[in-house]
């Protein structure tokens, strides 16, 4: 049982839940051609498990788990946080802004795969705005360094506050117990990703994960 994963970019084509045309099922086929559940996201913590192959596409929440081989789980990011979490026999995938951060959504879906019997033993972060890009309300972010610490306090490139997200979710992980590996991207730096923030980008990159049957 081997776990795969892709972390998409503008060269995958925009993968937005919004356009559920032909051109999409042959962007997400050509990535994995297998059923795929995709999510309406909310910047909640709400985690849907998975048991059948695309079982629960379109639903609401804002991360996947999953134990079925066979079933693409993906999230829809432009410069919010996708987080995969590897177990032995499982995966996980997560959509996380700053709200769903606060909301907990991180730490749900580990408890999640907890409760599936597969703890996670690593988590991935892809492509994210990064803190010298995102400019941050002072209100917000005492919030979330009440519950995450002063390291996701930062600076822009320009001076102002700023979050540093994958500090939170670098803590979330720290407080879960599991090792973080992060690809250190910037949606808003990179040229081969979307950026809501930076561009006004309506285009999303995927996480997309699944277990090889
Ligand atoms: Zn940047």
């Amino acid at each position: 049982m081997q776990v795969r994963h892709a972390f998409t970019g503008r060269r995958n084509g925009d993968l937005a839940i919004a356009g559920e045309t032909g051109l999409l099922a042959g962007r997400r086929a050509a990535l994995v051609d297998r059923p795929w559940t995709w999510l309406r996201q909310v910047h909640g913590n709400s985690v849907i498990t998975v048991t059948e192959p695309g079982e629960a596409a379109g639903f609401e929440g804002d991360a996947i788990v999953t134990a079925t081989a066979g079933a693409a789980i993906a999230v829809q990011t432009a410069d919010c946080a996708p987080v995969l979490f590897l177990a032995n026999g499982a995966v996980g995938v997560v959509h996380a802004g700053w709200r769903g951060l606060a909301a907990g959504v991180i730490e749900a879906a580990a408890a999640a795969l907890v409760d599936l019997g597969h703890p996670p033993y690593q988590a991935v972060l892809g492509p994210c705005i990064r803190a010298r890009c995102y400019e941050f309300g002072s209100d917000e972010l005492d919030q979330l360094a009440d519950r995450y610490g002063s390291a996701v306090r930062s600076t822009t490139a320009w001076g102002s506050p700023a979050l540093d997200l994958a500090a939170g979710v670098g803590a979330a992980c720290t407080g879960l117990g599991v090792q973080l590996l992060d690809q250190s991207v910037c949606t808003a730096c990179s040229s081969n990703h979307w950026s809501h923030r930076a561009r006004a980008d309506s285009g999303r990159q995927a996480l997309v994960a699944w277990i090889e049957p």
